[in-house]
């Protein structure tokens, strides 16, 4: 959930950035290294405002060189064929050209800045109305547009120099290549709908025609007397010019194992590949999809069942999954009084979802034995209070006199109990020394003691006592956490993760079937933890996560599985601290993994990465790409920015699933669990 605050903060940063600049970058970056070299035309492109054709809350996405959703269903092409089709067109200042589709007016005015007299035909009236303000509101008075269907050119304006079309059609409009003069050039996307997609350059030569292929490219469809029907018509598709579009898609298709259902999903290809390996990460592309925490639970019973895998480890803190730990081990709940799951965001575990696995471990661990049963924990570093409760509890049982002493010394953070972050920057500026001292103290006494107070003849197995010095290593590093926060948010991510990863390695040891031999374990968190972050930007950034740490550690002991969605419904809050609601997902961006992965038209399916039988899906799929992460905050209005980062996911993750559709997960209400114990998880 914090990789969604910080990557947000890193947008700020760049939407500060002069647009000009950003467009300026994009023209040499995205442009003019890949090809384009024409001057007039990278001359235009760093002229022409991008942002100013754009629906407002779009502007901010300017200059990635992508595509982008405008009205009526349609797109505004991506800045590099813009450039690719202006090119091909061989203009200059002398040139009369004709456009076809002008969608957002942003071609239009990229031509008007080259040639001499440049019309645009579009068929939907709201766009061509909207492109002519926009023309006019920049002074560019040499563009016209005109409302009406383009396929059958302009006949009162002709001849062109050049007619260039940005929509596709299923065949050269003969009314357009007589409309040329001799010599001119008719650029234009043709092919089957919008798969496999050609741009053709066709040059009028006397009465023949000469042809080129200039490559694959996926337009909009180009609807008109002589383009495809309006019914044939679909609004979702966005151009993918340069690369093959179908052709990763397919891949991916090929190697896909399709999933029916989730309870009836067939898991054993996936377990045969997870093998004996003892650390097995399930990721989520969301906190709130209902969808992932089902699989992720069906897989966990599986690994339970045949695998011998004994502990679950979740990204929730430490106190509150103690309590299900309890539950679900049939012990008596310990430590102090407080409310589990209370702190936000509470629907992140407090959910059916969850309430139906721990249900299950329950009644899975009720049937073996004590030493055999399948314990919970929580990973995360955030219950800096209710940690510092259950360790002075757990001295009040075991050596009053230590009690003391840690009353006295945690009492340090109490003035900041309410705001933990205020305390940071007391420290931080200088105006409070700290607590730091006093923190560790607590830490290394217990661990100092752990003959007299750890396991032992007369003192049990040791389970409250590892409890404790857990909760202690918690407060230790969540004091630590809130200081060097106002370092920088790497710092602090980092700091999370390997807290995370440190007590994952503890609890594998605490688990294990023997003294030595560390335990199976399942872990839940979200794919920002778990996708090995030197494949990501987190990594470029010098960021590590609990994935990366574990396959330094481990090798290929880990076993790392990432989830995906393309579009649906997530539970998740608009901001830190608000209400959950359930929010719609935006379509994934053409760029993503998700984009490629819904274009399989598959609805859910497994996708293995580290043995893909294909090398060509790992060498396809490596070349980084957009991918999507949803956390406790969703923002769909800056999604690109919010929400996604590039990865290689294939380095990140060493199995995908993907399910095309979100749904929101189910928070629990009071009457769901009444009458329950008292020392259920989930009571009220
Ligand atoms: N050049 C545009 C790209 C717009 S997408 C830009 O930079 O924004 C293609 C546009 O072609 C859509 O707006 C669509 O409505 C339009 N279009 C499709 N068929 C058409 C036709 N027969 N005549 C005119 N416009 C058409």
């Amino acid at each position: 959930m914090q990789l969604i605050e910080h990557l947000y903060d890193l947008d700020m940063k760049a939407f500060a950035e002069d647009l000009g600049e950003r467009r300026r970058r994009m023209v040499e970056r995205d442009i003019a290294s890949r090809g384009v070299a024409d001057e007039r035309v990278l001359k235009a492109m760093r002229i022409v405002p991008r942002e100013r054709f754009l629906p407002a809350e779009m502007a901010e996405f300017a200059y990635e060189d992508t595509p982008l959703p405008i009205e009526e269903g349609q797109t505004i092409s991506q800045p590099m064929i813009v450039a690719v089709m202006a090119e091909a067109a061989g203009l200059d200042e002398r040139s009369q050209v004709l456009e076809i589709g002008a969608g957002s007016g942003y071609g239009a005015a990229v031509l008007s800045r080259i040639a001499a007299e440049v019309w645009t035909i579009e068929r939907h009236a709201l766009l061509a109305d909207q492109a002519a303000r926009r023309l006019a509101d920049l002074g560019y008075d040499n563009a016209h547009v005109i409302h009406g269907d383009g396929t059958l050119g302009l006949p009162e304006q002709a001849p062109f120099d050049a007619i260039v079309v940005t929509a596709g059609g299923p065949s050269v409009p003969e009314a357009l290549i007589e409309q040329l003069v001799e010599g001119g050039r008719l650029v234009i996307p043709v092919g089957p709908e919008t798969r496999g997609q050609r741009l053709l350059r066709v040059r009028r030569v006397g009465d023949d025609t000469v042809e080129e292929d200039l490559g694959p490219v996926r337009f909009v469809p180009l609807v008109g007397s002589q383009g495809w029907q309006p019914s044939g018509e679909r609004t979702l598709v966005v151009p993918r010019p340069r690369s093959m579009p179908s052709g990763p898609a397919t891949l991916v298709r090929e190697e896909a194992q399709p999933m029916s259902s989730i309870e009836d999903a067939e898991l054993g290809g996936l377990l045969d590949r997870i093998g004996d390996h003892p650390v097995v990460m399930l990721g989520e592309a969301s906190h709130g999809t209902s969808e992932f925490y089902r699989l992720r639970a069906r897989i966990t019973r599986e690994l339970i069942l045949h695998k011998g895998f004994t502990a679950v480890a979740v990204e929730a803190d430490h106190p509150d999954a103690a309590r299900i730990d309890a539950w679900v081990r049939h012990r008596p709940a310990s430590g102090p009084d407080f409310e589990p799951f209370s702190r936000f965001p509470t629907w992140m575990w407090r959910n059916r979802e969850v309430r139906d696995f721990v249900d299950w471990l329950h009644l899975h661990n009720a049937d073996v034995g004590a030493e055999r049963r399948v314990s919970f924990h929580g990973l995360d570093i955030y219950s800096l209070y209710t940690s510092r409760a259950a360790v002075i509890d757990y001295l009040d049982g075991v050596d009053p006199e230590a009690a003391a002493l840690a009353r006295h010394r945690y009492g340090c953070l109490s003035p900041w109990q309410h705001d933990p972050a205020t305390y940071g920057r007391a420290v931080v500026t200088g105006s409070f020394i700290g607590c730091e001292d006093e923190v560790v103290g607590v830490l290394t006494d217990l661990l100092r003691r752990r003959l007299e107070l750890g396991p032992g003849p007369g003192r049990g197995s040791g389970e409250e006592y590892f409890d404790a010095t857990q909760n202690a290593l918690v407060v230790a590093n969540a004091e630590r956490y809130y200081r060097i926060m106002y370092h920088g948010s790497r710092a602090s991510w980092n700091l999370r993760d390997q807290h995370m990863f440190e007590t994952l390695k503890a609890i594998r040891l605490r688990r294990g079937p023997a003294a030595g031999v560390p335990a199976k374990v399942v872990v839940w968190e979200h794919n920002s933890h778990v996708g090995d972050a030197s494949a990501t930007e987190m990594g470029a950034r010098g960021e590590h996560n609990v994935g990366m740490l574990a396959r330094r550690e481990y090798g290929e002991g880990a076993f790392l599985v990432g989830f995906g969605t393309h579009d649906g419904v997530v539970a998740a809050a608009s901001d830190w601290g608000g209400p959950m609601e359930r929010k719609p997902i935006r379509p994934s961006h053409p760029d993503s993994y998700e984009r490629l992965c819904h274009d399989t038209g598959i609805p859910a399916f497994f996708l293995h990465l580290r043995h893909a039988h294909r090398e060509e899906l790992r060498d396809e799929l490596s070349r980084p790409r957009l991918e999507r992460a949803i956390g406790v905050i969703y923002r769909p209005e800056t999604e690109l920015q919010s929400h996604y980062f590039q990865a290689s996911l294939p380095r990140q993750f060493d199995e995908y699933i993907w399910f095309d559709r979100s749904s929101p997960i189910h928070p629990l209400a009071a009457h769901e669990v009444a009458g329950v114990p008292d020392t259920y998880p989930f009571g009220l």
